[in-house]
């Protein structure tokens, strides 16, 4: 799967615009109940990106910082006029922002590669081809360099 970089994304009114300027870490599913709660939905999706290659091309936005799942503080991004969450900060990795894949211009480019918190997913909610995790997934390095061997 070639990514064409850079990814390009933003959110539902076209106010806020990011840009992804290198090949992210990886793109993981999320069953957990904060996650549930947060998108309103059965899972979340992650795109982990190194800071360096993210980028703010238009609008700002507005941010709460609040517990994600692991407990750590997260700093979430929404714009301020459509409320769309398209990234996330984890403050206790600093170099590395959270996009939220849904927001891709193209966000069928990338595919997860592991599942985690399948202790609390729906069962039809689980992604039949793809590594499940029952909690937080262990080996993440090993996980990135299996993603970055598929999307190049
Ligand atoms: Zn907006
Ligand atoms: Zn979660």
């Amino acid at each position: 799967m070639v990514l064409d970089l850079p990814l390009s994304g933003g959110c539902i009114c076209g106010a806020l615009r990011y840009r992804v300027n290198g090949l992210p870490l990886a793109v993981f599913i999320c069953h957990c109940r904060n996650c549930k709660q947060r998108t309103g939905s059965a899972f979340s999706l992650s795109m982990i990106t190194q800071r360096k290659d993210f980028e703010q091309i238009e609008g700002g936005t507005i941010w709460r910082d609040w517990p994600g799942g692991s407990g750590n503080m997260h700093r979430q991004h929404l714009c301020p006029h459509c409320l769309t969450r398209t990234h996330t900060e984890m403050l206790a990795y600093p170099d590395i922002v959270n996009v939220r894949p849904g927001t891709l211009d193209r966000p069928d480019a990338v595919v997860p590669i592991a599942q985690a918190w399948t202790s609390a997913a729906h069962a039809w909610a689980i992604a039949p081809d793809i590594k499940r995790f029952e909690e937080d997934p262990s080996d993440v390095q090993g996980l990135f360099k299996e993603w970055r061997a598929i999307h190049r």
